[in-house]
C-alpha cells in the first residue's frame, strides 16, 4: 500500500512538471516561426529581468530564469527546435535521456556568454564591470509629439559566438606554463653587482591572461569578441524632453573578463526638414519646442493685419488642423502672440500629475506683417487719395504730438566749468 502511495506521488510530481511546463514560445514571448535574432533578443531581455541577482529572494523569478535559459538553448539549435516543435517537452526530456546532453546546463554560464563576467551583475558585487557606452539617437520633432517605436543599431563588441567567448576554436583552453596561470611572473633584476631586486611583471606568453590557446577560434582570432552592430528598439515616448537620456542595461560592450555596462542614449531632435510623404511637409515640421511650449511664426499680408476676415489652417504634427482666423475689423499688430492652449507638446507621463492622464502645453504663434513692396499704379493712386483725405481731415504729425522741437538745440558750452 506505502508502495502504491509512493508511485502515485511521484506519478503525480511527473503530471504536475509536465503541465507545470510553459510553452517555450510563450514563455519567451516569441511567435512560432522567430527567427533566431528574435530568440536571442527575447533571451536577452528576460533573462536580465528574471536574474535572482535582481530578485533576491523570489523564488519564482529564479525559476523564471533557469526557464528562459532552458527555453533559448532548445529554440536557439535548430535540431532540439524541431524536435520541440513536433514533440514538444516530451520529446526533449527523451531526446536527453537519448545520451545527448545539451551543451550548457548551467544558466549561468548562458548568461555571462551574453553579458560576460561570470553570470552575476555588477551592481554593488565584486564582478567587475565593464564601461557604459553613450549614443545619440536623433528624431523628429513628429515622434516626440506623437510617439513612435523605432530602432537604431549601434556597432559594439560583443562576444563572439563562434567560440562562446572561449578565444578558441576547439573549446580547449590551457592554463599558461610560464606562470602557471596567474598571469604574472616574478623577476629578478640586478641591480649592483651581488644586489637584486624582485619584481612583478606581467607574463609574456599568455599576454597576463593565465591561459593559452593551441587554437585561436577562427571567427574571432583568439581575441574572444568581434565587432558587430546591434540594433535595438527605441520608444520614443509622447512628450519625452530633448535630451532625455534612456537606459539599455548591460547592452554596452561586452568581454568575457566584466560585465556589460549599460548603453545609455541621448535622444535628441532633428533639424526640421522638408521630406517627401504628406506627414513629413506639414506647418508642424517646423514647429520650435521649448519645453512643453511650441512656437510658430506665421505671415499675415497688410490688409489681414489690419482689416482682418482671414483664416488660416495650420497642420498640426499628428496632421490635425488648428484653425486660425480673424472676423473683419480685428486688427492683428506686428509681433503679436496668440497663444492657442493645449496645442502645445503633449506632456510626458512622467511629469504629470498623478491622477492626469495627459495634458498639452501651449501653442504660441506670433504674427509677421508683410507690407506689400510693388503696387499696380492704379491702385497705389486710389491709396494714395484716400489716406490724402484723411489725413486732411484729422492727420496728426507725430513730431509735434511727441513735443518734438523743429531745429536743433543748442547746447551751453564748457566755458562755465
Ligand atoms: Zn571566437
Ligand atoms: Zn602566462
Amino acid at each position: 500500500m506505502q508502495r502504491l502511495l509512493r508511485i502515485l506521488a511521484v506519478l503525480g510530481c511527473l503530471v504536475m512538471l509536465a503541465l507545470g511546463a510553459e510553452d517555450f514560445y510563450k514563455l519567451l514571448g516569441l511567435k512560432k516561426d522567430a527567427s533566431d535574432r528574435e530568440i536571442k533578443k527575447a533571451y536577452r531581455s528576460l533573462s536580465k529581468k528574471y536574474h535572482p541577482d535582481k530578485n533576491p529572494g523570489d523564488e519564482s523569478a529564479h525559476d523564471k530564469f533557469v526557464a528562459v535559459a532552458e527555453a533559448y538553448e532548445v529554440l536557439i539549435d535548430d535540431e532540439t527546435r524541431k524536435i520541440y516543435d513536433q514533440y514538444g517537452h516530451e520529446g526533449i526530456e527523451q531526446h536527453k535521456k537519448g545520451g545527448r546532453p545539451s551543451q550548457h546546463h548551467d544558466p549561468f554560464d548562458l548568461f555571462s556568454r551574453f553579458f560576460g563576467g561570470s553570470g552575476h551583475f555588477g551592481h554593488g558585487g565584486s564582478e567587475r564591470r565593464g564601461p557604459n557606452m553613450e549614443v545619440r539617437v536623433a528624431v523628429p520633432l513628429r515622434d516626440f509629439y506623437n510617439g513612435r517605436m523605432t530602432e537604431f543599431t549601434v556597432e559594439k563588441q560583443a562576444i563572439c559566438s563562434a567560440c562562446e567567448g572561449s578565444g578558441s576554436e576547439d573549446g580547449h583552453v590551457e592554463t599558461c606554463d610560464v606562470c602557471g596561470g596567474r598571469g604574472i611572473v616574478i623577476k629578478r633584476q640586478q641591480l649592483a653587482p651581488g644586489l637584486f631586486q624582485q619584481v612583478q611583471a606581467g607574463c609574456d606568453k599568455c599576454a597576463g591572461r593565465g591561459k593559452v590557446i593551441k587554437k585561436p577560434c577562427p571567427v574571432c582570432g583568439g581575441s574572444r569578441v568581434v565587432r558587430e552592430p546591434e540594433t535595438h528598439e527605441l520608444h520614443v515616448e509622447k512628450g519625452m524632453p530633448k535630451g532625455v537620456r534612456i537606459n539599455y542595461e548591460n547592452e554596452a560592450d561586452e568581454s568575457p573578463d566584466y560585465v556589460a555596462g549599460d548603453l545609455i542614449v541621448h535622444l535628441v531632435e532633428t533639424e526640421p526638414a522638408l521630406g517627401q510623404a504628406d506627414h513629413e511637409r506639414t506647418d508642424g515640421t517646423f514647429f520650435r519646442r521649448r519645453g512643453k511650449d511650441l512656437f510658430w511664426r506665421e505671415v499675415l499680408s497688410l490688409r489681414e493685419a489690419w482689416l482682418g476676415d482671414w483664416t488660416r489652417n495650420l497642420t498640426h504634427l499628428d496632421g490635425h488642423i488648428v484653425q486660425l482666423s480673424r472676423k473683419r475689423g480685428e486688427v492683428v499688430q506686428p509681433h503679436a502672440v496668440q497663444v492657442v492652449e493645449n496645442e502645445g507638446m503633449p506632456i510626458w507621463h512622467q511629469h504629470l500629475p498623478d491622477g492626469v492622464e495627459e495634458a498639452y502645453g501651449n501653442l504660441h504663434v506670433e504674427y509677421v506683417v508683410v507690407l506689400p513692396d510693388q503696387m499696380e499704379k492704379p491702385m497705389e493712386k486710389e491709396f494714395w487719395a484716400v489716406w490724402e483725405k484723411y489725413r486732411k481731415k484729422k492727420g496728426v504729425v507725430l513730431d509735434k504730438e511727441n513735443g518734438r522741437p523743429e531745429g536743433p538745440i543748442q547746447f551751453p558750452g564748457h566755458d562755465e566749468l
